[in-house]
């Protein structure tokens, strides 16, 4: 079994994460130039060598550099011209720069020494041989890759660099060979398999995206390749990873004190313990403010009474605890004060009540939470008091995203599997594949995935570099609509190609199937992502 700890792998990741851009500057040219700097820094494929985009009608230069020397590393040559050393980014002695004009053509030229490393500052050198010869800025930012060749291909601010590719590798090599062959049997268990949560948790995915201090490592894009990966090979235990991290470990990273982290999280980080989040309840699920379960703070401690239901995580024998929203008070206007609370498993009066019989996600963990006077310390409470609802809808916006790659993972399921299908089965004396009606169709989930694929990471990207928060959430809506509706239109088309084969359990399309359904209902259904769609567009839809 492959062992890699995600601080390892994400120690050498994290090194070679820079990137610049260069923009040239003149008097004129301070708008582009702040334009340029609000934005983040995204990382790209590092290319052998710098490369740099003119482009002088906007008076911009991009560029990319092979990774960057540590910031331990000796930088013995400062750039000629360089005035404000300390504030510039890195690039290696002596790097071979290729600059790109924009009528295509290229030079070549040396960099001598290197800028110091201080991701999002600004340095400005002279690179007399640029056309415009005017000033040019070093910045943090996402550029474009050049090919084998030295041609220019223009990537997309979220181009998935070597390092995310690697990883996605690596999860994809340990899926196939450590998860795959078992899928089945987990599957026929209908239960979640601990053994499978014990491999993905000793390859150091449960800790992606999490705080460092606490053995998280990584950033969201890691996690999403991850669900996607493991989604690909068993939705189910895509659900578990994506759930036991966006609403297990999320809300208490994000809104948790000290003291809350450092108790549950190095647990959750190292997937030694699962933990669930429960807002939906049997009267309240879109309209989650409607929320009947109620807190009374009672002798320094919190009571709840309530139930909730369809909660995924929150019966397993390593389960730890489950955060649940509670009224905690009505507030002026009448409406509820809802706060979250951590409830550990075993308090006296919570009761995790038996599996749900669900149509898919049979390898997943469900169900349903009651509360009778359930009795934990006022410390016990997530966040602010009142912010629990709110809290839970940010948290939500990532989760979207996870879903969304989980989605991803089953239209590339269901593209191989239909792919090989139609050229191996035969109808009327050739491969099906050779007839229109089977290889369109097929030709169709290569655009649902490749577009799904677009939508994910650039939500993710935008997650990771601190995008707008409404952008970031209209992102998350738009991605998890589409490749969910998409994901279940695969599974339909997937399972006709392979006929009546496509409905006996042991084909694995049949599988993808049953689980796509949920993928348009778990953490917002279809049409709640379309209520928030319309709001951003500013519709006054209810
Ligand atoms: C397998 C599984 C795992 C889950 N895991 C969790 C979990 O871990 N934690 C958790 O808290 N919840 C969990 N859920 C619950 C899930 O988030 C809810 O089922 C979902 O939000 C929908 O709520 P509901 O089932 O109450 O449906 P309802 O809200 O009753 O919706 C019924 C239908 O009405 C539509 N509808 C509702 N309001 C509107 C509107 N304003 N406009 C248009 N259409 C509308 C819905 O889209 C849906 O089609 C899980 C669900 C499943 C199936």
């Amino acid at each position: 079994m492959l062992q890699i700890g995600s601080a390892a792998l994400f120690k050498i990741i994290e090194l070679s994460q820079r990137l610049i851009q260069v923009s040239t500057f003149r008097e004129q040219g301070l708008p582009t130039l702040a334009d340029i700097t609000n934005q983040k820094c995204q990382l790209a494929a590092l290319s052998r060598s710098l490369v740099v985009h003119v482009d002088h009608m906007r008076n911009l230069v991009k560029g990319e550099t092979e990774p960057f020397a540590a910031q331990d590393e000796l930088q013995p040559h400062p750039v000629p011209g360089m005035k404000n050393p300390s504030s510039a980014l890195s690039f290696r002695s002596e790097e071979t720069a290729v600059f790109v004009e924009p009528d295509g053509s290229q030079r070549c030229v040396e960099l001598p020494g290197e800028f110091s490393d201080a991701p999002g500052s600004i340095a400005h050198h002279a690179f007399p041989w640029t056309k415009s010869r005017h000033d040019v800025y070093v910045n943090v930012n996402y550029a474009d890759k050049v090919s084998a060749d030295g041609k220019s291909v223009m990537t997309s601010p979220f181009a998935l660099g070597e390092e995310h590719n690697d990883f996605r590798a690596a999860v994809a090599d340990f899926a196939a060979r450590d998860l795959a062959p078992h899928v089945e049997r987990w599957n026929a268990a209908h239960e979640a398999p601990l053994e499978a949560i014990k491999l993905m948790a000793d390859l150091g995915l449960f800790g992606l995206g999490g705080p460092e201090e606490y053995g998280g490592a990584g950033d969201f894009t890691s996690l999403c390749i991850a669900i996607e990966e493991i989604g690909k090979v068993d939705q189910s235990l895509g659900i578990t990873l994506e759930a036991a991290v966006g609403l297990g470990i999320n809300p208490i990273a994000h809104f948790g004190t000290a003291e809350q982290k450092a108790r549950w999280l190095p647990d959750l980080c190292a997937g030694r313990a699962l933990a669930a989040f429960g807002l939906t309840e049997p009267e309240a699920g879109s309209d989650a403010g409607a929320t009947r379960t109620r807190a009374v703070r009672r002798d320094r401690k919190w009571v709840i009474n309530g139930s909730k239901q369809f909660i995924t995580n929150s019966g397993t024998d390593i389960t730890l605890l489950c955060t649940v929203t509670a009224r905690t008070g009505t507030r002026d206007n009448g409406k509820p004060e809802i706060s979250a609370i951590i409830v550990p498993l075993g308090t006296p009066g919570f009761e995790v009540g038996p599996s749900y019989a669900k149509l898919g996600w049979h390898a997943s963990d469900t169900h349903p939470l009651t509360f009778t006077d359930v009795r934990v310390p006022e410390d016990h409470l997530l966040g602010e008091r009142g912010y629990g609802y709110q809290q839970f809808l940010s948290i939500l916006d990532d989760g979207r995203v996870a879903i969304a790659a989980l989605a991803l993972g089953c239209i590339r399921a269901c593209l191989d599997l239909a792919t090989q299908y139609a050229m191996q089965r035969t109808a009327f004396g050739v491969p099906i594949g050779r007839k229109q009606g089977v290889a369109f169709q097929i030709a169709d989930l290569d655009v649902m995935a490749a577009a799904a694929h677009q939508l994910v990471y650039a939500a993710a990207a935008m997650r990771d570099h601190g995008g707008r928060a409404e952008e970031f959430k209209r992102a998350a809506a738009i991605a998890k609509l589409y490749a969910t509706e998409s994901a279940v239109s695969a599974a339909r088309i997937a399972t006709q190609v392979f006929g009546g084969y496509g409905f006996m359990e042991e084909y694995p399309v049949a599988r993808f199937y049953r689980d796509a359904k949920a993928l348009e209902i778990g953490e917002g259904t279809s049409e709640v992502q379309r209520l928030l769609i319309a709001r951003g567009l500013g519709l006054p839809v209810e």
